[in-house]
């Protein structure tokens, strides 16, 4: 799989449930990137994790495109204890993508 899908829906906004958004959901996928070590090239394999993009701002509550994400993303993944201790956190900025790179880039072994 080199390509992400990418599915577009209207769903309810998970805040208020009443007012309509519209949500982006890209798959996982995987791409490669190449990496020049002295003579020779690697292809890099890059994890690209599922995403989900909210395209406006629920009409209904005004929740932020952010909030929207947030609540979507947390209901999904996170326990309930869990989702109470980041919902404290909210308005940090995500660095998960970077994290992953990062550590792709490790992998890269040197024989
Ligand atoms: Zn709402």
């Amino acid at each position: 799989m080199d390509r992400e899908k990418v599915i577009r829906e209207e769903q309810k906004c998970p805040i208020c449930k009443e007012g309509i958004i519209t949500v982006i959901t890209k798959s996982e996928y995987y791409s490669y990137h190449s990496a020049r070590a002295f003579n020779k090239v690697k292809r890099i394999p890059v994890h690209h994790p599922e995403k989900i993009e909210i395209e406006n701002k629920c009409p209904n509550c005004g929740a932020s495109k952010q909030d929207i994400k947030d609540a979507l993303e947390h209901g999904k993944q996170i326990p309930h204890e869990e989702k109470l201790k980041r919902s404290k956190k909210a308005g940090m900025p995500t660095v998960i993508e970077t994290t992953i790179e990062k550590k792709d880039d490790k992998w890269d072994e040197d024989d």
